[in-house]
């Protein structure tokens, strides 16, 4: 594939549907010039986090002090919250970096997300509550400790305080905004009388960390790309200009970026008319745009604005949609992928996504190979501009040369065709072929929940800042 000069894209069809196809891969094109801008943006925005509270990328310390060793030993609870599922999970430590995880998943319904965020609490707690009756701790008398992975921007202020910031991601509960999430959550435990106690709280990319690091010393950033996505990597204590919590006796501490505000300011990434559509019917127009063009919730919803453009100018589906295709989030990402994935000769796959889940009246073979096209530029410069954040980061912190593991975790890295090869054709773009020995990606499959309890442990142990 080329990258730097365009690449013309053949598709069959007639002039019209080629020019168009090739207009819009113009469009979503990242170029390698693109991406060092961006780089560059980005590098700027990691200083302006780490110097003042309030900055676009955000660069939230933890406050999980060290890291963790494998030896850590007991039983704890972990909350899983943020994504698809709410997930309760009890995690035993061995040590010899031994665990044993028993886990359950729970829905969170729309009803629930875009509710009071006093019912997300009770509902959170009757799941806990249903959980422990089920597997029976034996610990009742004494309080268990939980670590709390809340995968939103939330402004720590201890190991266990913090602030909502915003909601991401489609949640949109009200009374949250500006309120301490364990407070909220620890008050519908008491008055279920369930004797847990919240020790830590943990954003899903520290928790992905230090659960990678709990078997590979080489980790040194946790990524999520799944239906919202962001980063967190350790830093220097001294870089970290904006601490002003004291003094604390540790070298470095994982920070959590929230990078999926990078470019709210619409400085460096080019958006699509499409991009533009997303963000202006979303639940939070003019933020997590970085997020936006990247994550699993998004993705899906940006190739329906292209393929409506097409139908609209009569050069898709013979100009024909459907009730379903016309539907806001109906075209989900998961469909992408199979898309992108469909080898067979007639697009039989692709097909059966259109006309028999959409309900699309007929589809042409060169209709096919156009959503598939259309699938492929939104699913590449996704991963083109998740590359420009891990090479910020990783040239932020002197890794080009010395090498890391990146822990990932979400369905858009463990499931889109490509997408980490894409992503690391853009880290050697950016700094030669010789990266692609020294930074390994780690698919690191909900270990957020394994995180959190081990930060659970840690705090409960540790000497409170
Ligand atoms: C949130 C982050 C989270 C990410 C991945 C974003 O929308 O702001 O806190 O880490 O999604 O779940
Ligand atoms: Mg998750």
């Amino acid at each position: 594939r080329k990258v730097s000069a365009f690449t013309i894209h053949d598709v069959d069809g007639s002039e019209a549907q080629k020019e168009a196809v090739n207009y819009i891969a113009k469009e979503f094109e990242v170029s390698t010039e693109n991406l060092r801008t961006i780089v560059k943006q980005f590098n700027e925005d990691i200083d302006k986090g780490l110097q003042r509270h309030g900055a676009t990328v955000a660069m939230i310390p933890s406050f999980v002090q060290g890291r963790p060793t494998g030896q850590e030993k007991g039983k704890y609870l972990a909350l899983d919250l943020g994504g698809t599922n709410l997930r309760v999970c009890e995690v035993n430590l061995l040590g010899d970096s031994k665990v044993t995880i028993h886990q359950q998943k729970f829905v969170v319904s729309n009803e629930l997300k875009t509710g009071e965020m006093r019912h997300l609490c009770d509902y959170i707690a009757d799941c806990v509550d249903s959980f422990l009756t089920e597997n029976g701790s034996d610990k009742l008398d004494s309080d268990l400790q939980l670590g709390f992975t809340f995968s939103f921007p939330v402004n720590q202020t201890a190991i266990n305080r913090g602030t909502l910031m915003q909601w991401t991601k489609g949640f949109d509960c009200h009374g949250a905004i500006g309120k301490d999430v364990v407070i909220m959550l620890q008050d519908s435990f008491r008055r279920k009388n369930l004797n847990v106690n919240i020790a830590a709280i943990v954003n899903d990319t520290v928790g992905t960390l230090m659960a990678n690091g709990y078997r590979d010393p080489k980790s040194h950033m946790g990524v999520i790309l799944g239906t919202g996505t962001n980063a967190a990597y350790y830093e220097k204590m001294e870089k970290i200009l904006k601490w002003d919590h004291g003094e604390i006796n540790v070298p470095e501490m994982a920070v959590n970026m929230e990078w999926g505000a990078f470019d709210n300011e619409r400085r460096v990434i080019h958006l699509t008319p499409y991009d533009n559509k997303l963000d202006r019917e979303s639940i939070n127009p003019r933020f997590q745009i970085y997020e936006k063009l990247i994550s699993g919730m998004y993705l899906g919803e940006i190739a329906r604005n292209v393929l409506l453009h097409l139908i609209d100018r009569t050069l898709l589906f013979n100009g024909l949609s459907s009730i379903d295709l016309n539907k806001q989030w109906s075209f989900e990402t998961a469909y992408m992928s199979t898309i992108e994935a469909d080898a067979t000769q007639d697009l039989s796959d692709t097909q059966h996504v259109l006309e028999s889940i959409l309900a699309i009246p007929t589809t042409t073979l060169i209709d096919r190979q156009i959503v598939k096209k259309v699938c492929e530029f939104v699913g590449v410069r996704a991963a083109r501009l998740s590359a420009a954040g891990l090479g910020a980061v990783l040239s932020h912190c002197n890794k080009v040369e010395e090498g890391c593991t990146i822990a990932i975790d979400g369905s858009v890295f463990e499931f889109y065709p490509n997408f980490a090869d894409n992503m690391m054709a853009g880290l050697k773009e950016l700094f030669g072929d010789q990266i692609e020995n020294k930074v390994k990606f780690s698919l690191a499959r909900d270990g957020s929940g394994l995180g959190a309890a081990v930060i659970a442990m840690m705090a409960h142990n540790a000497p409170k800042i």
